[in-house]
């Protein structure tokens, strides 16, 4: 491998520039040529693709979003798109490729290594951690800390007037951030895709605070919870308890964007340091992550395939410390 691209896809997610910043300057200690390939996967079709060298990526290790930035591309999916892009790398002669992003991005480069000679790394870049292999994702702890900060906000509004606030948080499929940002600002309750909630249990023990004159709940809802998200959520229960003063607020895209934490800084520039060095040893179509403090490298097959688990312990100590 001499020269290497490096790429940001799917959702953007905090630490992503740090990841780059960790690609371009290892590579080129290497004396590799690092070449930036801006939206992802599109810009690669439609060869926006130019030269990285370390002055490059000075100043963003602690900015929010991607200097590349990120897209999702429908192209790609098409044998054609992908044998484009491939041309594009060809003809400047990129032979390895470090791909920031989540699980689809992660198809998308087995896919394209699969069918031409251009090894892929994968960077687990995403704030959901729903990818298995590694203890952490970049991005995860900004949104997840972005989220504490928010929800202690409301619990002080939530508190000078007693009142029930259902916060919505993001996680489609995977339940971390509503998980961890519950426990840190002690939810009642935290609703996840993961697992089963039994309403009459959330109803009955509201009801039994509300008599205990327990006046502040939260109840934390990832938006792909099994009945829809916070309004859906909010629904049922004014009907059950009409006289709660029942509210909701929807976090949104600020769990996307703002400085990455020290946390996510860390391992942005350590999975992309560790990246250029699978490239240089032949440790090729993988990804990159972090287990037990350790460098883990996991095809990209058993990337795409697993997902986290929740461990058992968190959901017990949810309906512990929230009695
Ligand atoms: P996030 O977890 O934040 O959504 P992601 O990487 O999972 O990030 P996707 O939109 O699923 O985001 O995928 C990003 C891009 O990867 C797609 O727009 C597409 O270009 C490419 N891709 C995904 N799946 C495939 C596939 N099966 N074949 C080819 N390309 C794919």
């Amino acid at each position: 491998v001499t020269k290497i691209g490096v790429l940001t896809s799917g959702g953007d997610s905090p630490g992503m520039n740090a990841a780059v910043r960790a690609v371009v300057r290892t590579g080129n200690y290497h004396g590799l040529e690092v070449y930036g390939i801006m939206r992802g996967y599109s810009g690669m079709i439609e060869d926006d693709i130019f030269q990285m060298d370390s002055r490059s990526v000075a100043n963003i290790i602690q900015r929010g979003g991607t200097i590349l930035k990120t897209a999702r591309s429908k192209d790609f999916f098409e044998p054609e798109g992908r044998a484009k892009a491939y041309e594009n790398l060809k003809k400047r002669g990129i032979n390895g490729l470090v791909i920031i992003g989540g699980d689809g991005s992660f198809r998308g480069a087995q896919k394209f290594s699969n069918e031409f000679d251009i090894p892929c790394i994968g960077l687990p870049g995403t704030i959901d951690k729903d990818i298995a292999g590694s203890d952490f994702t970049i991005g995860f702890d900004t949104a997840v800390n972005t989220a504490v900060e928010a929800i202690d906000k409301i619990r002080d509004t939530a508190d000078a007037h007693d009142r029930l606030f259902i916060v919505e948080v993001m996680g489609r499929d995977a339940g971390y951030i509503a998980l961890h940002s519950g426990i840190a600002t002690g939810a009642e309750n935290i609703l996840i895709p993961e697992t089963k909630t039994d309403i009459e249990e959330l109803i009955s023990s509201l009801t039994e605070k509300e008599k205990r004159k327990k006046l502040v709940n939260l109840i934390v809802v990832a938006e792909g919870d099994e009945y829809g998200g916070a309004n859906e959520v909010a629904e049922i229960i004014k009907k059950r308890l009409p006289n709660a003063d029942t509210r909701v607020c929807i976090l949104g895209h600020i769990q996307r964007g703002g400085s990455p934490t020290c946390l996510d800084r860390l391992i942005a520039s350590r999975m992309g340091y560790h990246a250029v060095e699978c490239l240089l040893n032949g440790r090729f179509n993988v990804m990159v992550g972090i287990l037990n403090n350790k460098m883990n490298y996991i095809p990209l097959d058993n990337a795409i395939k697993a997902k986290q688990k929740i461990s058992e312990d968190w959901l017990k100590i949810v309906k512990i410390l929230a009695s």
